[in-house]
């Protein structure tokens, strides 16, 4: 493969028809972040274009085919906010949409070929193949199909059938010259012909091959744009002579560059979660998901990184997809999603984070946001990544702590008279006249002046005695939504503690 020139415009073809792309995954049952990836980018360009994105389940692989994965994948893309416009679950007017539904359109379009002189019946045996194959290495000469049948006579061809055997479909390929590509991220890039070998179409139990079934489909399906990951830039031309060899002018091409691991590696299982369903179940949002996920291998051309699918939808061209490896990285992606989870009304975070605090014991089935919680998440938000953070950051509203940090213990409970202090601080909880943050505020520095103390010197044991930890948010704002009895006994359990601990020191 060559590459003979720069991309340039070549993304919108002459006819006037809205552009049509499509997703055309194998239904492995989880959405991998490349493929993510692939589909965010073609749903984009549809979106941006008035065009329409078509998701097609290529499961022709008997021994991975399953409805119920591709159903999966097809909810997980309507969860990211990926509203594909025919496909599983749509229906639409160029169906079916799976891949194995399609097996007499393909043979059909293999029979023309045939017909046509364009393609021709091999009837080599997978052990011949290897043996030849083999030799052509041995001999120093590239092991590809060696054009055996190219020329059977009938005569041949029907000896061969008596004898039991069952033929493939190959597409005949020209032996000399080039095919170029133009691939709208990569530019023009060549083939060598004599590289690419007479490729199987149709298998000997007729069942079409990828590259052919995928442009049978394509075609089917009115895509004008094949949007898809670098890895399959190698077989666009094998199905550019598919598309000749049908009469059909190719689509327009982009390959998106690869998505690596931070170790430039391929990215995999070994480098943690790599489905997006896996982070949907660590608390990530869709929003931030199909944020991250733009930024691979896009960039809008400044320094801006958040944004919405609407401003994505505005932002994106295919022009500013970058023909470089990206590069994932989890922490940017932990990021991402803090900034949306902030930028979401506190409300709706408690809502989505239900899930969670039900798991956590810290929510009932059934229950719904109310006033209370609303305000709790709203006080760690800027201290929680994921909605999976959010039930220990907010445990302190729903319970006593079971333990009080080490480290806060030998700093503010051992201190000279932190067992007084607590009493006065337990006070305040039992005599503030209001129990809202500012009148407790108030009545800390009051006492904190009296005593003859700094605030932090009330501050800080009361929020041990109260959450159990030494970080959190404004505790203030944190005792007013406990409900002030509870803090009362919080306090009170916590200057026994420190009186238990005194005696026994
Ligand atoms: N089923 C192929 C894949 O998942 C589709 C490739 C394509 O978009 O043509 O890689």
């Amino acid at each position: 493969m060559r590459l003979r020139r720069a991309a340039c415009c070549i993304l919108h073809r002459g006819d006037v028809m809205a552009p049509r792309v499509r997703f055309a995954p194998s239904p492995s049952g989880y959405l991998h972040i490349g493929s993510a990836r692939t589909v965010l980018f073609n749903y984009l360009f549809a979106r941006s274009t008035g065009g329409a994105l078509v998701l097609r389940i290529e499961d022709t692989d008997p021994s991975r085919s399953k409805e119920e994965l591709a159903y999966q994948m097809a909810d997980t893309l309507l969860w990211l906010g990926i509203d594909y416009d025919e496909g599983p679950r749509k229906g639409g007017p160029y169906g079916p949409y799976f891949q194995s539904q399609r097996t007499e359109r393909h043979r059909a379009a293999a029979e023309r070929l045939l017909a046509e002189g364009k393609a021709y019946r091999c009837y080599c045996t997978p052990e011949e193949l290897a043996e030849r194959r083999e030799a052509a290495v041995l001999a120093g000469r590239a092991p590809r199909y060696d054009g055996r049948c190219r020329t059977l006579t009938a005569e041949e061809a029907r000896a061969l059938e008596a004898a039991g055997r069952r033929p493939a479909v190959r597409l005949r390929v020209p032996e000399e010259g080039v095919t170029v590509v133009h691939d709208a991220i990569y530019g023009d890039v060549e083939f060598d012909n004599a590289a690419l070998d007479d490729f199987i179409i149709l298998r000997s139990d007729g069942m079409a091959t990828y590259n052919f079934a995928s442009v049978v489909d394509d075609i089917d399906m009115r895509i004008t744009h094949v949007i898809r990951a670098e890895e399959h830039l190698s077989n666009t031309p094998k199905q550019i002579h598919v598309y000749r060899a049908l009469g059909v002018d190719p689509p327009v091409f982009a390959h998106v560059p690869m998505v690596l691991a931070p170790d430039r590696s391929k990215l995999s299982k070994r480098h943690g979660a790599v489905a997006v369903e896996e982070f949907r179940e660590k608390g990530y949002l869709p929003e931030a998901i199909v944020n991250y996920v733009a930024l691979l291998g896009w960039s809008p051309g400044d320094d801006r990184e958040i944004f919405t699918m609407d401003e994505l939808i505005r932002e994106f061209s295919l022009e500013r997809v970058s023909r470089t490896a990206a590069v994932y990285d989890v922490q940017k992606m932990e990021w991402i999603n803090a900034q949306h989870l902030r930028r979401l009304p506190p409300a709706e975070v408690a809502r989505r984070a239900l899930p969670w605090l039900r798991k956590a014991g810290l929510a009932a089935e059934g229950a719904q946001v109310d006033q209370r919680l609303t305000a709790a998440v709203a006080l760690v938000l800027e201290r929680v990544r994921t909605l999976a953070e959010i039930p220990a950051a907010i445990e302190f509203f729903f319970r006593a702590p079971e333990t009080y940090d080490e480290a806060g213990v030998r700093k503010h409970f051992a201190a000279e008279g932190a067992a007084e202090r607590l009493a006065a601080c337990r006070r305040i909880a039992e005599e503030v006249p209001s129990w809202t943050a500012e009148a407790i505020e108030a009545a800390y520095r009051a006492e904190a002046e009296r005593l003859g103390v700094r605030p932090a010197e009330l501050i800080h044991p009361t929020r041990l005695a109260v959450t159990g930890r030494t970080v959190g948010p404004s505790l203030f704002h944190l005792l007013e939504l406990v409900p002030r009895d509870e803090a009362v006994r919080r306090l009170e359990r916590a200057e026994a503690f420190v009186r238990a601990h005194a005696a026994r020191a």
